[in-house]
């Protein structure tokens, strides 16, 4: 992964292939953190398409912290997601926890997520590697860049080229003000590291939905090749993740927002 020129991961959606990379413009996914039911799912991927979103996220199986917490609605989840997306054209990009749940997910989805608490789940990765859908790695919230790399490596070396990198935050010594560390130095890092295209999601980066306009300007800025940003309809409501999300209008003004500074959607 160290040489050669910046690849791109190409993905056919309903509504045309999208490109992530360097040479393209900045691809935005947005969505809830969870998909919730079919009304608030599909309202959402139209109020994100409309805004200029061209993937839609949302979990089906969910990665919580407490086992008493809302766990996602499993596969009647991919279900709302396939109706989203012929409603909305958008891609689905969802996560995978389970290597049982992977054929399921893989007829749905666009885009296969990894998420960060399965970083190195290393039997997980060489099955991600071995389906065809392009894959969406999230950093370890403890991996250091050379950890990442090499998870990606062990999907890649599972016959999988298409493979994106997504920063969603670290952990680190001050919970105070936010959920995480948002690292955007792995912006001009992994350019000097690797050819893969990378992500940033500063929802999941900060935890809180005031903090994540600014450091998505600031990751454009920066030169990522996408976001990822959830946004819910009530986020007051939302099953998780609430405090993070985005309101449809607010996501809305961010997305002229992220015109301005140039290489966005
Ligand atoms: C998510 O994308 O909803 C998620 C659980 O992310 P992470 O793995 O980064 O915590
Ligand atoms: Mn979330």
């Amino acid at each position: 992964f160290r040489h050669g020129e910046a690849s791109e991961v190409a993905v056919a959606t309903p509504n045309g292939t999208v490109y992530f990379g360097q040479h393209h413009p900045v691809v935005v996914v947005a969505g809830p953190c969870s998909v919730e039911n079919e009304a608030m799912i599909v309202e959402t991927a139209r109020r994100v398409k409309a805004a200029g979103a061209t993937f839609l996220r949302g979990g089906a199986y969910k990665p919580r912290t407490s086992p008493y917490a809302f766990q996602g609605h499993g596969e009647s989840a991919l279900e709302l997601l396939a109706a989203a997306r012929k409603a909305s054209g958008l891609g689905i990009i969802t996560e995978v926890m389970d290597a049982a749940d992977l054929d399921k997910i893989v007829e749905v989805a666009d885009v296969v997520q990894v998420g960060a608490r399965n970083m190195q789940n290393f039997s997980l990765l060489k099955k991600v590697g071995a389906q065809p859908k392009p894959v969406l790695l999230k950093r370890g919230m403890s991996a250091t860049i050379e950890e990442w790399l090499m998870a990606a490596e062990y999907i890649l070396a599972a016959g999988n080229s298409n493979v994106i990198l997504c920063e969603r935050g670290i952990r680190t010594f001050d919970r105070q003000y936010a959920r995480n560390t948002l690292d955007l130095a792995v912006i001009p890092v992994l350019r000097s590291l690797t050819h893969l295209p990378i992500m940033i999601d500063p929802s999941h980066g900060t935890g809180k939905a005031e903090y994540v306009p600014a450091m998505s300007l600031a990751a454009v800025a920066a030169g990522t090749d996408s976001l990822m940003i959830e946004v819910h309809p009530n986020p007051a409501k939302a099953l998780s993740d609430g405090p993070q999300s985005l309101t449809p209008e607010r996501f809305d003004r961010l997305m002229q927002e992220l015109s301005v500074i140039g290489k966005a959607v």
